[in-house]
C-alpha cells in the first residue's frame, strides 16, 4: 500500500504540521503518493475550518514541484457533510481542480463529538445510531464527494466505545448508506486512524467492509487521516489482510475525481 488517500496539514485547524513535514513524513515511510485532503468545514459550529483556497493551490502546487521525482502530491479536500449545503460544496468543486474529495460527517445534531455534549442525556448506543441515521440523510442530499470518510469514527466518542457497538444492531441504516454509495458510484473509505485511535478495526468495522462488497461495493480508498507526519500510512502494513478478508481484491485511487482500480 504505496498511496495515502486522507492526510491534513496545517491548513486544516486542528493540525500544525506544515505541508512539508506530512510530505516528508510520508517519504520516510516509503509512500508514493500522497493526496492532502484538508477540512473544509462550511457553517461548523466555531469559525476557523474553512481553507483558503488561494493559499492552498498555491503552497499545494509549489510542493508537487518541489517534490516531484520523490513522492507524487494530489490535492484533494475533506469536506464537512451538512445536507444543506450541498450547492455550495457544489461551487467549489466546480471552481478548484481537486483530484479527490472526501465527503465526512463531523456534525450530528449540532454537536461535533469530538467535544463533548453529543452524547449527554442518550446512551451509546442511541447516539450511534442517530449518527448512522443522519449519516444517512447527508449521502442521500449529498452529490460532492468521491468517497464516505470514516463512516463509523462515532464509536470513538461513546462512553463505552466499541464495547456498546456493533454492525448489527444498526445495520438497517447502515445497509441503506452502503446501497446509495454502491447505487450512486461513491466510494467508502477505509480509514486507519481507528487503529491509531486503539481500535482492533480500522473505520468501518470489517463486518461492515464485508456487508459493503456484499452488496456489491468496489470503490475502497484507504487513508491514515494523519494530523502528525508520524501518523502517515498509520498500519498500511496491516492494510492488504484487512481487505483480503473482507473479499477485496483491489483498492481504489483517484485523479481528477476518476476512480482507479490497483490490485492489493
Ligand atoms: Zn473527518
Ligand atoms: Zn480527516
Amino acid at each position: 500500500m504505496k498511496a495515502d488517500y486522507h492526510v491534513h496539514t496545517s491548513f486544516s485547524y486542528d493540525s500544525d504540521s506544515a505541508p512539508e513535514k506530512m510530505i516528508e513524513g510520508a517519504i520516510q515511510k516509503g509512500i508514493e503518493t500522497i493526496c492532502i485532503t484538508d477540512h473544509h468545514d462550511l457553517e461548523y459550529i466555531e469559525p476557523g475550518w474553512e481553507v483558503d483556497f488561494s493559499q492552498y493551490f498555491e503552497t499545494l502546487q509549489r510542493l508537487q514541484d518541489k517534490y516531484r521525482g520523490q513522492i507524487q502530491v494530489l490535492i484533494g479536500i475533506e469536506f464537512g457533510m451538512q445536507p444543506h449545503l450541498n450547492e455550495e460544496y457544489e461551487k467549489l468543486a466546480r471552481r478548484y481542480p481537486f483530484e479527490f474529495v472526501i465527503g465526512s460527517v463531523h456534525l450530528f445534531d449540532g454537536f461535533d463529538p469530538y467535544y463533548p455534549g453529543y452524547f449527554e442525556g442518550r446512551t451509546d448506543e442511541d447516539g450511534y445510531r442517530r449518527a448512522f441515521e443522519i449519516t444517512l440523510e447527508n449521502v442521500k442530499k449529498m452529490k460532492e464527494y468521491d468517497t464516505l470518510g470514516h463512516l463509523d469514527y462515532i464509536v470513538r466518542y461513546g462512553k463505552h466505545k466499541d464495547k456498546t457497538y456493533s454492525y448489527k444492531e444498526n445495520a438497517d441504516y447502515i445497509d441503506e448508506v452502503l446501497k446509495h454509495l454502491i447505487q450512486n458510484g461513491k466510494g467508502l473509505e477505509m480509514n486507519t486512524g481507528g487503529w491509531n485511535f486503539g481500535f482492533d478495526f480500522a473505520h468501518p468495522h470489517q463486518d461492515i467492509l464485508k456487508r459493503y462488497r456484499e452488496l456489491g461495493g468496489e470503490i475502497i480508498t484507504i487513508g491514515s487521516d494523519a494530523h502528525k507526519p508520524e501518523d502517515v500510512a498509520y498500519g498500511f502494513e496491516r492494510v492488504k489482510a484487512y481487505l483480503e478478508a473482507c473479499g477485496f481484491e483491489y483498492y481504489t485511487e483517484f485523479r481528477q475525481r476518476k476512480p482507479y482500480f490497483c490490485a492489493i
